[in-house]
């Protein structure tokens, strides 16, 4: 971290895009005394938006096996926010499992992840009950979270108009036409200026059954993607997440028959759920999975925030809030132009 220009007051800052990117930005922003507007092109369901599609699982030691250590350091962070500003984020722990065949990709998983420790089918069975008998032992990583994206947006929306920002749905924004400072939170939509964005599709299926209880989220190993289930409250379960290089938006009937094979094969009671949502959204990316956030004088642009927004959003808002008011640069995630 290093400083660059002088620090600046309070000012008028316009954030374009309200997924989780721009909510954080917006929020922090408000609380720190700025004149916060957040716009937002869509209605307040943000089905446009990545977010609405997402898990929201708040990972950062799972998320290690197949990221760079900024996600975790950026992640750990992210989770005291979290904490600090919605004190009701389920902090239940995440749970891995894995077929006997699946073995030598369980041990992997286990030695390229920290924050673990390994249950054996009793301990297992104690913490999920439901999943007794199902599994020989399990990893627990006992300090992530996990919050519904589609609950936790209006809560986030709420909480800026609590601190004074305002919000605009319907307004589709661009940034050459606002004063003062701009935050362009906009995801695959801001391609006009970061022409190196792809989409990522993740495809989704939302069931519903009593017979099956879950706290907490569980990944079970996959040999081609990790696949889990999310329990969202009122015997619903979110499967997720296929994450295909395609721009597309359908869901294919093979990324249908996986992610419902990978219910069954935690829990044969979920064959006879019921199929409530199918869906898919578009993680937006550059080429090296990385966040960035862009300066360009009074023009900052937050993006690349893949398959991490919910856990990355809250310590990169912190970043730029940080940028802002005393010219402080982290080096692995500030370019400035
Ligand atoms: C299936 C799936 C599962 C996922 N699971 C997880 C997970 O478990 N944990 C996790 O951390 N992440 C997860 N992600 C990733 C996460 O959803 C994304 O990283 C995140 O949503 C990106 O947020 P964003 O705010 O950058 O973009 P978006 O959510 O796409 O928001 C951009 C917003 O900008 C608006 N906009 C565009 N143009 C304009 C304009 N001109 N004016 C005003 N508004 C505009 C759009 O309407 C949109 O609402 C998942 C993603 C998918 C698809």
């Amino acid at each position: 971290m290093y400083q660059t220009s002088e620090p600046r007051g309070e000012s008028s800052v316009s954030i374009i895009g309200a997924g989780i990117a721009g909510a954080w930005h917006a929020l922090l922003f408000a609380q720190a005394g700025h004149a916060v507007t957040l716009h937002e092109r869509s209605d307040a369901t943000m089905t446009e938006s990545a977010s609405h599609w997402a898990g929201g699982m708040l990972a950062p030691w799972c998320e290690a096996e197949a990221s760079e250590p900024v996600i975790s350091r950026l992640g750990i962070r992210s989770l005291d926010l979290w904490r600090q500003h919605f004190p009701q984020t389920p902090f239940n722990g995440s749970l891995v499992v894995a077929h006997a065949r699946d073995r030598a990709d369980f041990e992997r998983f286990a030695r390229l992840t920290s924050g673990h420790r390994r249950l054996d089918a009793r301990a297992l069975s104690e913490l999920e009950p439901s999943l007794e008998g199902r599994f020989r032992d399990g990893l627990f990583y006992p300090d992530e979270g996990h919050v519904e994206p589609r609950r936790v947006l209006p809560q986030i929306h709420a909480a800026i108009a609590r601190a004074g920002g305002a919000i605009m749905f319907n307004s589709a924004a661009e940034a050459d036409d606002l004063d003062g400072i701009v935050i362009d939170c906009r995801g695959l939509f801001a391609r006009d200026r970061e022409p190196s964005l792809r989409g990522v599709k993740g495809e989704m299926i939302v069931i519903e059954t009593a017979e099956v209880e879950l706290s907490r989220p569980v990944r079970l190993i996959h040999p081609r993607w990790p696949l889990y289930v999310i329990p969202r409250g009122d015997g619903r379960f979110m499967l997720g997440a296929t994450s295909i290089e395609a721009e597309d938006r359908g869901v294919s009937v093979r990324s249908a028959l996986e992610l419902l094979g990978a219910a069954y094969a935690v829990h044969p009671a979920f064959a006879e759920a019921r199929i409530v949502e199918f869906g898919s959204g578009l993680r937006p990316a550059f080429p090296d999975n990385l966040p960035r956030i862009a300066i360009d004088r009074d023009h900052i642009r937050v993006n690349g925030l893949y398959r991490h927004g919910f856990l990355l959003a809250p310590a990169l808002a912190e970043l730029t809030l940080a940028y802002v008011a005393r010219g402080e640069i982290d080096n692995e995630v500030v370019q400035c132009a």
